[in-house]
């Protein structure tokens, strides 16, 4: 099923997609069994970074062949495109999904560039994902906040006819320092007049009824990146202060068991049902 028409699906039903990004075979590896395991799809995702690390076609490939050896439905998104150029270069490739992010651009140029983007993929039958309002990157300030407004919501997808939209409502990305407050009035208001699925970035350390409430407003698609990496490099530091083992293959699956563990647990998040407390 191409990603459109599971998006399509799910936002009916009130269910989201966790998505995972990967940066080697051990990340993608940990994720992959998590899915395996809890019989779930799952979407893997590719950043820039990650891309010029592992080379685009060894990353895609990487990606399709492991959905395919652990017997996972998934897709390969990038995520975080900041050009045009790249976005185009991941669809040619063969990527199902492709996030354009013009969020830090003034609306009308976000809406100009998504709006190609929307046109570019349509060629491939793929997803595009964009973003709007102001979701703290890792190495960007916190305390500056630009939620999303829902008027600016229904103009943007009105315009760019967009699939997926990522939408700032109180998260950031990496790890904060106090519980993050979703503003879930407006996720409920931005949905009400953008009727598309919506994308929760930076949900790292969201307690996991607010994610959970969010998807029953809306949300789609759940990101995880920042705890994946977290976790791989927690586990091998300490590993390796044990060890003196030079043989990489028995030091890195206690390390890619950590993440399958991890993401188990968020499989569990995003498919379980959201349960009100009274
Ligand atoms: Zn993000």
């Amino acid at each position: 099923m191409k990603m459109k028409e599971k998006f399509a699906e799910i936002n009916k039903v009130q269910k989201a997609l966790l998505a995972t990004n990967f940066y080697n075979f051990e990340t993608l590896k940990g994720v992959l069994l998590a899915a395996q395991q809890e019989q779930s799809d799952i979407i893997l995702q590719l950043t820039q970074k990650s891309i010029d690390y592992m080379g685009l076609e060894n990353a895609l490939a990487l990606a399709k062949a492991g959905l395919k050896t652990y017997g996972v439905t998934g897709w390969v998104h990038l995520d975080h495109g900041g050009s045009i150029e790249l976005v185009e270069a991941c669809l040619k490739a063969g990527f199902d999904s492709v996030m354009y992010d013009g969020s830090e651009l003034p609306l009308a140029q976000n809406i100009e560039n998504t709006k190609k983007v929307v046109q570019l993929a349509a060629n491939y039958g793929a997803n595009v994902e964009a973003e709007l309002g102001y979701i703290a990157k890792l190495e960007q300030s916190h305390d500056k906040v630009a939620f999303t407004r829902p008027q600016d919501a229904q103009l943007f997808v009105e315009e760019t006819g967009v699939d997926t939209l990522a939408v700032a409502i109180g998260t950031a990305h990496g790890f904060y320092k106090e519980t993050p407050k979703l503003d879930f009035e407006r996720l409920k208001a931005i949905k009400e007049v953008a009727q598309i699925p919506l994308v929760l970035h930076g949900g790292s350390g969201v307690p996991v009824p607010d994610v959970q409430r969010a998807i029953s407003l809306g949300v789609c698609k759940v990101n995880v990146a920042t705890e994946i990496k977290n976790i791989f490099m927690k586990t091998l530091k300490t590993l390796l202060t044990e060890t003196d083992e030079i043989d990489l293959r028995q030091v890195f699956p206690p390390a890619t068991a950590s993440i399958t563990k991890l993401i188990q647990g968020k499989l569990k998040m995003v498919n379980d049902v959201y349960q009100p407390t009274v």
